[in-house]
């Protein structure tokens, strides 16, 4: 059988059996292979790195959605940027009180394959009428629009070609631009154990532009090697302290399954190790 190895990080590789090779080609901005693999179902790479796998997508995503918007508690307009695989947009279009998920992600043809080779992950999220598309650099956008969101979810690939711009303090400053009061930023940050460096600027960049950027972790087998650093950046101190009486009651009304998230998970999953503490500084 062949296989596909992941060797983003030095000294430290992954490897994942290739049943068949759905799709390789290159887009607009990456590098995009598709495959199937025996134990995670189709995946999708981008520049040699796993983006989305149909078995563990559930984790990420609902980490990504489910958190914020639960958190908020009265989420209307929500902005993802990235996410073109439409898991995020999939869990937030679960939400009955969203009115209107714009979606930017940079390269159309991720949205194409989602639609033809995940609709597991994706479902109907991009024909939903509350769904707005833009096929555009993300960082451009906060840059020049004047929207306002309650949630802004920060769906992307690594801080590594187009993502790069996606983690400097310029674009930070300006999703909070484009947060209504009380609204929150949702970003993955990196893996714990070897993006030590990015992750403490990240951090610092957040604590500098929001009262409170508070990180949390969670384990998704195809990002390796470890946990992941998930950030939720607001100046709405309630946020950070919702009750889980009240969570549960949120929860509740969403009429929501989940099969990561649960409201005691909420806090909890911010108790950090640590050696992340140290890495957050
Ligand atoms: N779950 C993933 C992860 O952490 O590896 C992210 C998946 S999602 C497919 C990432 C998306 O971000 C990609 O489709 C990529 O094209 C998009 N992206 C990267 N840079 C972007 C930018 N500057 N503006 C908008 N989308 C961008």
């Amino acid at each position: 059988m062949q296989s596909f190895t992941e060797t983003m990080f030095d000294g430290h590789t992954q490897t994942l059996a290739v049943e068949e090779i759905i799709y390789q080609q290159r887009g607009v901005e990456q590098d995009i292979l598709v495959f199937r693999n025996p134990r995670y179902g189709r995946v999708m790479a981008l520049e040699g790195i796993v983006q989305v796998t149909e078995e563990d997508e559930f984790i990420y995503h609902e980490m990504m959605a489910h958190l914020p918007i639960f958190g908020h508690g009265a989420v209307k307009d929500v902005l993802i940027i990235g996410g073109g695989d439409g898991g995020t947009l999939r869990h937030v279009l679960m939400h009955p009180n969203v009115q209107r998920a714009v979606m930017v992600e940079i390269e159309p043809d991720v949205i194409t394959l989602a639609k033809q080779y995940f609709p597991r992950i994706c479902g109907d999220a991009f024909a939903d009428k509350r769904t707005q598309l833009i096929i555009g650099d993300g960082c451009a956008y906060v840059r020049d629009t004047a929207e306002k969101f309650d949630v802004i979810i920060i769906d992307a690939t690594d801080p590594v070609g187009p993502g790069k711009v996606l983690y400097t303090p310029e674009f930070y400053a300006d999703c909070k631009r484009c947060l209504k009061p009380g609204g929150v930023l949702r970003t993955h940050a990196g893996m714990a154990t070897e993006q030590n460096g990015p992750l403490h600027e990240t951090a610092e960049h957040l604590r500098k532009i929001f009262t409170t950027a508070q990180f949390s972790l969670a384990t998704i087998p195809t990002y390796m090697p470890g946990p992941m650093v998930f950030g939720l950046s607001s100046n709405n101190q309630a946020l950070f302290t919702v009750p889980e009486t009240m969570l549960a009651e949120r929860l509740r009304a969403s009429g929501i399954r989940c099969r990561y998230y649960t409201t005691a998970l909420h806090h909890a999953c911010a108790a950090l190790p640590q050696y992340v503490l140290d890495i957050l500084g």
